[in-house]
């Protein structure tokens, strides 16, 4: 959603973290809007989201940041859930290679995309190669980033970008 008034633009976007149970998309968010790690993880029942002020190019950017709070673990996110994305950040846990098989359906859900491979902390027990991951990407035209959430590595890379896509596409549209 972009919307402009009389004092200028005001911008204020919807993305959505999308991925498998436990990849660590509320620990993502979490760091990215608090700089905060919770090692705890609580399932939240229902949709959340949280919104973070960027700017860019001297303009307030509102980012409204969807997590599935938990609902995924029930198959229970629906199209209301991506409706109105304008971006989306397609987590997998690069320890897991089940997560990285699972993302692939959801490539095209939003106008910006990164394809995001979470706990690159995890170097030891990795199990999907930075070059599977880019290959992914590539072939599906997204943005890629490895990042951690333990250790805020390219967290807020990953969440700038996307918001600075969605930036620049809808500041054309403008125009
Ligand atoms: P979600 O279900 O996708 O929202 O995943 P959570 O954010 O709840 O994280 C699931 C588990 O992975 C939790 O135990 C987190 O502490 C852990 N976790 C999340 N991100 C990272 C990370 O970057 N590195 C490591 N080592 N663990 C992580």
């Amino acid at each position: 959603m972009g919307k402009e008034d009389d004092r200028g633009e005001e911008y204020l976007f919807k993305i959505v973290l999308i991925g498998d149970s436990a990849v660590g998309k509320s620990n993502l968010l979490s760091r990215f809007s608090r700089d905060e790690f919770d090692t705890n993880s609580k399932a939240t029942i229902g949709v959340e989201f949280q919104t973070q002020l960027v700017e860019i190019e001297g303009k307030e950017v509102k980012a409204q940041i969807w997590d599935t709070a938990g609902q995924e673990r029930f198959r229970a996110v629906t199209s209301a859930y991506y409706r109105g994305a304008f971006g989306a950040l397609i987590v997998y846990d690069i320890t897991r290679s089940d997560t990285f098989q699972s993302v692939k359906p959801h490539c095209d859900t939003a106008v910006a995309q990164m394809l995001v491979g979470n706990k690159c902390d995890l170097e030891d027990i990795r199990a999907v190669s930075v070059e599977e991951g880019k290959a992914l990407a590539e072939e599906e035209g997204l943005f890629f980033m490895e990042t951690s959430a333990l250790d805020a590595t390219n967290v807020d890379k990953a969440f700038e970008i996307v918001i600075r896509e969605i930036f620049n596409n809808v500041s054309r549209k403008l125009l």
